[in-house]
């Protein structure tokens, strides 16, 4: 259904950067892509794909390819006079001088970023790179493949600037239509249209609009479109299986139950095809083939065996490309694991299994059942005390001893800050220095000892300045932290990071999630020295600053073997247990952060409410046994939070900071509509922008700020961690920002 971009060693991102800083041309750019395009259709034939997804590989996103085929080029890069076609491409990603990118969204619940396409004017078919491609598989393997082409519906969904999402609907027919006969007329058989929007709740009249774009789409071309829909179950089954379209694709893994529940009641139609993703594409697990198996048996008393597809359950752009290249991996934990090359091979193994009998692969059956049961009994899988400390929570354990009002009156005495407080998120700029001194620590080339003295300058350094600028609590800057998720998970037992697990973000940026297979647990402390250190150095408060339990979560592989409530219960016990050190050595603000609390909410509304109970329950777990005097702080970015506030309040925190320079006015308005009663810190200056604000505009965001929460309550803060920010303007930026509260202080006074 699509396969990882990257290449084995991230040739693309190589390629792609050695491009933009003029190194390689464009020819050359386009030659390579297509050499690592052809090496991946190559894998994928010799690993047993018989049906070749084609057109779903892309030079940096498959929105984006898109939105360009069908001209949905806002006019600002049009003015990009002498731009080739392909800077334009890359400027939409990207931006350029004076022109800005188009926004970078999380794809569903996946951490794949895609671009998000702009709507000016009306689409037209503007090339057809999935025919292009299609041709180029034809060409040098002989191979007929499926282009892969995000569906009309789903396009619109996920895009903007339009003013009616019908008439925008409406008017992809002809676009779509004209791409889709070029491709019947080149001689393709199939394309798979993906529709994942379709597992979202929608409307009747929704379903409705779609299901006029798809008859009319079938009237106008007799290539066979397979439906695709993944990461859940479609809404509106028994519609959807009348639509005039040869295939359907259902996600057999995520919307598993439900699925089979519309096909018992609702049958599946004998004219069309049935693509079950049976194995899964998001996460690493080996497959159960035994329980796949029996799946597809069942599958099969209702389709054909002629009209049954089997495929992985999503794209395998979000695994990494193989666990081979994992030779340092403890054997148990890779042979219990499958990335996107080895789920291709269990599907070879279920074909077999199906189509030639299950004694055929036998040894296979056997060595995965065998892989799975060593996985299970892995060492650190089940750590006992674990357990029994999770068995044996009580309700208290997930409450603060007082109540937030009496709390506050403490923290008040216990602090006495002044009016609209200072701070920063955390991290402060990761310099070229910060990062070869720890590349060189990692390669053994500096001892532990100079490499901790080092990280010590650079905290004592950041410590005087904070206090000269005249911040209230301060923080150390996270030096020692190349990653807010994997830093920790290097600590804790039960995570293992890997060697090559990359996986695409977005474009050229690759991620290395943290595998989380065993039981967690604190053995040994994990930010308390450098922490302490910094807390040493001032007797204003250090924020004592770590990863939340749903972040931690978001942003590894987990397993799968127990609820996630389990795992972030023991994630907050291993919290609890830092801060509590913490806490005994003097530390007296303590900041939980979980940025991706917002972007693991479920897609549907019916599992938000079970999803939002444990992951403030966890938050709660992690923080709350501390002195009523100790302020708790969260921090939260990325995407629409005024659907979480009330979650906020779920997590009985003292203080919170939130993302807000960018798409702001939303959350202001809802915050307007549903006051929040805690300490609060809007972000008065975007992290991600090498623009500083003068102090006045950061005054007059302040100001609207009071209209809405009383001079008490309110925090003044940048947006996010300054990780990636430059020193100096990362000073200038702070200190604009102190000067801004001090004026407000002072009117305030007055
Ligand atoms: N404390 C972290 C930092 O400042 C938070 C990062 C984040 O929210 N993404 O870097
Ligand atoms: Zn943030």
């Amino acid at each position: 259904m699509g396969y990882p971009r990257i290449g084995e060693n991230r040739e693309l991102k190589w390629l792609l950067e050695s491009y933009w800083e003029g190194k390689t041309g464009e020819e050359e750019l386009l030659n390579q892509a297509y050499k690592l395009e052809e090496e991946n259709w190559r894998r994928q034939r010799d690993l047993g794909v018989e049906i070749l997804p084609v057109g779903d590989f892309s030079l940096y996103d498959h929105m984006l390819d898109l939105a360009v085929t069908l001209d949905l080029v806002p006019g600002r890069f049009k003015s990009l006079q002498a731009a080739s076609p392909l800077q334009v491409y890359f400027a939409l990603a990207r931006g350029a001088e004076g022109v800005k990118a188009c926004a970078l969204k999380k794809w569903f619940d996946t951490n794949y970023h895609y671009i998000v396409p702009e709507w000016e004017g009306e689409p037209r078919l503007k090339g057809n790179p999935y025919l292009e491609s299609w041709e180029r598989a034809q060409k040098s393997l002989g191979i007929k493949g499926k282009p892969v082409i995000p569906g009309p519906f789903t396009l619109v969904k996920l895009s903007g600037g339009y003013e009616d999402w019908k008439r925008a609907l409406r008017s992809l027919v002809e676009p779509y239509g004209q791409l889709l006969k070029q491709l019947e007329k080149a001689g393709a058989e199939w394309v798979q249209m993906d529709e994942p929007a379709l597992v979202l709740d929608l409307t009747a009249e929704e379903i409705q609009e779609m299901s006029r774009v798809y008859r009319e789409l079938a009237g106008l071309t007799g290539i066979k479109i397979m439906l695709q829909t993944y990461f859940g179950y479609p809404s509106f089954y028994e519609e959807i299986i009348r639509w005039p379209v040869a295939g359907i694709g259902l996600d057999f893994v995520q919307g598993r139950h439900k699925n089979l529940e519309f096909m018992e009641r609702h049958g599946f139609p004998p004219d069309k095809v049935l693509g079950a993703g049976v194995v899964n594409g998001r996460n690493v697990w080996r497959a159960d083939l035994k329980n796949a198996l029996s799946l597809v048996r069942g599958l099969l008393k209702k389709v054909d065996p002629e009209r049954l597809w089997l495929q992985p359950s999503c794209s395998l752009i979000f695994l990494p490309l193989t666990t081979a290249r994992e030779e340092a991996m403890p054997l148990a934990l890779r042979e219990g694991l499958s990335f996107a090359h080895e789920r291709l091979k269990e599907l070879r193994i279920l074909k077999t299994a199906l189509v030639k009998g299950e004694d055929e692969v036998k040894e296979e059956l056997e060595k995965a059942s065998r892989a799975r049961e060593s996985l299970a009994a892995m060492p650190g899988r089940v750590v006992p005390a674990v357990r029994e400390r999770l068995a044996s929570l009580q309700d208290k354990d997930f409450v603060r001893g007082l109540a937030y009002k009496e709390r506050k009156v403490l923290q008040e005495k216990a602090f006495n800050l002044p009016l609209l407080p200072t701070t920063s998120i955390g991290s402060l700029p990761q310099t070229k220095e910060v990062r070869s001194v720890r590349a060189r620590w990692r390669r053994g080339e500096i001892s532990d000892e100079e490499y901790r003295e080092f990280l010590q300058r650079e905290i004592a350094r950041w410590i005087k300045f904070q206090e000269e600028i005249g911040m209230d609590v301060l923080v150390h800057g996270e030096f020692e932290r190349p990653d807010m998720v994997e830093f920790f998970a290097a600590k804790l037992p039960g995570f293992y990071i890997t060697q090559n697990g990359w996986v695409q973000s977005y474009g050229s940026r690759c991620t290395k999630p943290p595998i989380l297979y065993g039981d967690i647990w604190r053995e040994q402390p994990l930010t308390v020295a450098e922490i302490t250190y910094a807390q040493s150095l001032t007797a204003k408060p250090v924020k004592g600053i770590m990863t939340g339990p749903v972040t931690m979560m978001k942003w590894s592989f987990v397993r799968d073997d127990i609820p996630e409530e389990e795992i972030a219960y023991q994630l907050a016990l291993a919290l609890r247990d830092e801060i509590r050190e913490l806490e005994e050595k003097g530390i007296r603000v303590i900041q939980v952060d979980e940025p991706a609390l917002r972007e693991a909410l479920p897609l549907r509304e019916e599992s938000r409410e079970a999803y939002l109970g444990w992951a403030t329950r966890s938050f709660r777990l992690a923080t709350s046994q501390v002195k009523p005097e100790t302020q708790v702080h969260t921090h939260m970015c990325y995407g629409e939070l005024g659907e979480v506030i009330s979650a906020i309040e779920e997590m009985d925190v003292d203080v919170v900071s939130l993302e807000a320079a960018r798409g702001g006015e939303g959350l202001l308005q809802r915050l307007q509509q549903h006051p929040f009663a805690r300490g609060i810190g809007l972000g008065v200056f975007d992290v991600h922008s090498p623009y500083v604000p003068e102090a006045d505009q950061m005054v007059s965001f302040l100001r609207r700020i009071l209209k809405i929460f009383r001079p008490e309550q309110v925090w003044v803060n940048p947006d996010c961690g300054l990780k990636t920010r430059q020193e100096p303007e990362t000073k200038e930026a702070l200190e604009r920002m102190v000067a801004a509260a001090r004026l407000l202080r002072e009117e305030l006074a007055r």
